[in-house]
């Protein structure tokens, strides 16, 4: 059965182009709810542990280098079928494929600098939502 919580990640290039704002008002306003957030910088080890999925394809330490580039926005977002719902709020990995009115085609750069993350299952937004979040600054 889907659970109704996802992860998300604001990435360094939202923050660089003052985006938080609109970027959490798309999400906000597309019915998910915040249960958790925080504004950090991932450490290189926190990087390359949240993406070790990816540790094999060629864009890795890139993708690495970017994330840790600068701060980023963490949170866990709450709504009935969250995480694929959210998945189609922020379109595809490359916005020049994203569709229209996705958070991605409003606002990613390009195919690496894409503005935002959203877990692709809901074991993985558990996963992600530990790795970030202690149980004391979920509301
Ligand atoms: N990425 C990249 N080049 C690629 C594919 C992915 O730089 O060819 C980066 C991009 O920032 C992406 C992240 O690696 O968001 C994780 O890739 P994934 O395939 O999981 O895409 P997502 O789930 O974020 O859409
Ligand atoms: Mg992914």
């Amino acid at each position: 059965m889907a659970t109704n919580r996802t992860f998300t990640m604001l990435k360094p290039d939202s923050i660089e182009n003052g985006n938080i704002g609109n970027i959490i008002g798309m999400i906000t306003e597309a019915g998910f709810s915040i249960k958790a957030m925080k504004y950090t910088q991932l450490s290189d080890a926190q990087a390359k542990e949240f993406y070790a999925v990816h540790v094999e394809r060629p864009f890795y330490g890139e993708l690495v280098e970017y994330m840790t580039s600068g701060p980023i926005v963490a949170a866990i977002l709450e709504k009935e079928n969250a995480v694929e719902d959210f998945r189609a709020l922020i379109g595809a990995t490359d916005p020049s494929e994203a569709a229209d009115g996705t958070i991605r085609k409003a606002y990613a750069e390009s195919k690496g600098r894409n503005a935002v993350h959203g877990s692709d299952s809901d074991d993985n937004a558990q996963i992600e939502s530990d790795f970030h979040f202690s149980p004391v600054e979920i509301f």
